[in-house]
């Protein structure tokens, strides 16, 4: 028995909850709710799949997800205190989110377009070099703004997640 949009390779339910996301049915760009999880004295951590890429058609180039992964995770602070991670995914199609707290999805890609058109003016990547980082050469400004520009000009596609 399978439910729709569940992945169908194993049959079976996956710990992992993107491994149970039928990938073939979703139409990036997007940004949904991946998992919540709700804490022993009942804070809330919300975990977010923001993706940049079609999946299997299209991925971003090392330099440049590193990029924006450094770049957002110091912009988006600048407008959230509750930003826990914002991490690229292994596949290099898009980024995972975490924050505390249950947010609606209007606050979430208000903070991502803010954050996002702030890496559009940064004349250098943060942490860009062997001290802060641990692959300081492997770095792309203008791709990690490339990606950024490209996910901001479909901001209306962002609340959708499969076509
Ligand atoms: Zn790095």
């Amino acid at each position: 028995m399978t439910t729709p949009g569940v992945a169908t390779i194993t049959g079976m339910r996956m710990n992992v909850e993107s491994f149970n996301l039928d990938h073939r049915t979703v139409a990036a760009p997007y940004i949904r709710v991946a998992d919540r999880k709700t804490l022993p004295a009942g804070d809330v951590i919300t975990k977010y799949d923001i993706r940049f890429c079609q999946p299997n058609q299209d991925h971003l180039d090392m330099p440049g997800i590193h990029s924006l992964e450094h770049s957002m995770a110091e912009t988006i602070r600048n407008h959230a205190n509750y930003v826990l991670d914002f991490s690229p995914m292994g596949c290099q199609t898009g980024f995972y989110l975490m924050v505390v707290g249950d947010h609606p999805q209007d606050e979430i890609e208000e903070l991502i377009a803010v954050s996002l058109t702030d890496v559009l003016e940064l004349t250098e990547v943060p942490a860009a070099n062997e001290i802060q980082c641990g692959w300081g050469e492997s770095h792309s400004l203008e791709d990690a703004k490339a990606a950024a520009r490209a996910f901001l000009d479909r901001r209306a596609e962002w609340s959708q997640v499969t076509a």
